[in-house]
């Protein structure tokens, strides 16, 4: 077909009628309606959608849709590039990967932008030699929300950024179970670091890939370039060193590396999932080595942490997530931070493709797929939920069942009453037999009253989360 003139409009137009045929209409409706053609430069069109969401969701479903329509459209070289509208600033230009780019890239992982280090065995001769840091530049300080869980490590990881290898903390070593930001705030160092000292050579590196390069320089009979490539380095981050263990070899190198880094004054940025004390199957060697400088750990966010995580999750991808539903996920979601992450992915989608608000209700269904034991707490006894609400407020059983109406005994009671119909089929009749003999209107009123409290008294609620989870264990 001859296409005489061309514009952004006539060309999504066109692409749109294909994809109608191709897609549910339910999809159709969610995905591509609220999709506004924008520009087209030659063979890249640029389009808008709602929010950086949206377009993830686009490039890992439909990529493949996509791209066919428009190379029909324009041409084998095609492109489609997004904008997604900030909500606070103007405008920005998000420039998606290539579409025929895009397809064996690295989507979904942690968005390294080159999957392998490109040259690993430059042999050093002339003085700067460019190396690809391997950095996530989503990764930085701005990004990493402060708390009280890893203020000692950010602080610290501040301090190296702003004078790498001038600071008593090298090593730096960042330790804290999965999914707590560890390598966050590594690459965040990283980051800054390039920032402020443009003339300074980083590397971001996993103990795996390292691992793996040496094993291929062996094999290759390359083992002098690949030290002397790592002693170029000015700054060295190694991810998750825990991986070292029981490789004897390559911890011996990684030894005679760090020697050589941290006696020219570069910085070392080491992250492991335990601390160095506990690092199994390490040379003794090393670990001296590790406890030279600062073990910093990241541990779980408090609530206001999480709550903090959320907000500012969700104003990067442009949802509006009301209070309560923020407030409700960060209650529920206390494991770590990929975790909520994950929540709040799933909570989108299937705000979209349900085309449901985001509320507690859905927020709730989501959460339930995730973690087990909020919809389906473990049963317990009504003398366990008595004792430890006896011991937690330092009261005897008679005072929790008996008649008093002092006021923290009967908010006691009232909480004894509320956890047994959380955890437990007992009819609110039986429960209210449990304590004294009470009514079950009693009990019912004693379970709004507490629900009222947990709404209204962030202190209770915290209270509550302890006896919780106590219950749980
Ligand atoms: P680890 O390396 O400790 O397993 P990651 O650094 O991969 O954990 O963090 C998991 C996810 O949680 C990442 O997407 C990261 O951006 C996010 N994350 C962790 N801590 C924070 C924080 N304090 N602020 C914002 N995002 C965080
Ligand atoms: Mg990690």
């Amino acid at each position: 077909m001859h296409k005489m003139t061309k514009d952004h409009t006539s060309v999504w137009n066109n692409c749109i009628k294909v994809i109608e045929g191709l897609v549910s209409p339910q999809s159709f409706k969610t995905w591509f309606q609220p999709i506004q053609p924008v520009r087209l430069e030659g063979q890249a069109l640029t389009i808008q959608v709602p929010n950086k969401f949206f377009y993830e969701w686009l490039e890992e479903h439909y990529v493949h849709i996509l791209q066919k329509t428009l190379q029909e459209e324009l041409g084998p070289n095609a492109r489609l590039e997004y904008l997604i509208p900030r909500k606070t600033t103007a405008p920005a230009a998000y420039k998606g990967p290539t579409l025929s780019k895009d397809l064996e890239k690295n989507y979904g992982q942690v968005p390294l932008r080159t999957e392998k280090i490109k040259n690993p065995f430059v042999i050093p001769g002339i003085k700067k030699v460019k190396v690809d840091s391997q950095l996530n530049s989503e990764y930085t300080f701005d990004s990493f929300v402060e708390g009280d869980c890893n203020q000692l490590a950010r602080s610290a990881g501040w301090a190296v950024a702003k004078r790498p290898g001038q600071t008593a903390f090298n090593p730096l070593m960042i330790f804290g179970n999965v999914g707590l930001g560890k390598t966050h705030l590594a690459h965040a160092i990283g980051n800054e670091v390039l920032n402020g000292f443009s003339d300074k050579t980083v590397l971001y590196v996993s103990s795996e890939r390292f691992t793996n390069q040496f094993i291929e320089a062996l094999r290759s009979n390359a083992i002098s370039d690949f030290v002397n490539f790592y002693q170029l380095v000015d700054l060295l981050i190694v991810d998750d060193i825990q991986f070292l263990a029981n490789k004897q070899k390559t911890q011996d190198i990684f030894f005679h590396i760090f020697n050589h880094l941290h006696q020219k004054g570069k910085q070392l940025i080491l992250t492991s999932d335990r601390p160095p004390k506990e690092l199994q199957g390490m040379e003794e060697r090393l670990i001296s080595r590790f406890k030279w400088g600062l073990s910093a750990d990241l541990q779980v966010p408090s609530l206001e942490t999480r709550m903090a995580i959320i907000q500012q999750k969700m104003e990067n991808d442009g949802v509006d997530l009301a209070h309560d539903v923020a407030e409700y996920i960060s209650h529920n979601v206390r494991t770590n931070v990929r975790e909520l992450e994950g929540i709040l992915v799933s909570l989108i989608a299937q705000a979209a493709l349900n085309r449901r608000e985001i509320d507690i209700s859905l927020a709730r269904e989501v959460i339930s797929n995730f973690v087990e034991d909020i919809t389906t707490p473990k049963e317990v006894s009504v003398e366990q939920i008595q004792e430890i609400v006896a011991k937690h407020y330092s009261l005897s059983l008679e005072d929790l069942t008996g008649k008093s109406r002092k006021r923290y005994i009967v908010i006691a009671r009232k909480l004894s009453m509320y956890l047994m119909k959380q955890y437990s089929d007992m009819s609110l009749k039986n429960i209210g037999l449990a304590f004294g003999g009470r009514d079950h209107t009693t009990v019912m009123h004693a379970c709004r009253s507490i629900e009222d409290m947990l709404n209204e008294k962030p202190q209770f609620r915290q209270v509550v989360e302890q006896i919780q989870e106590k219950l749980r264990r």
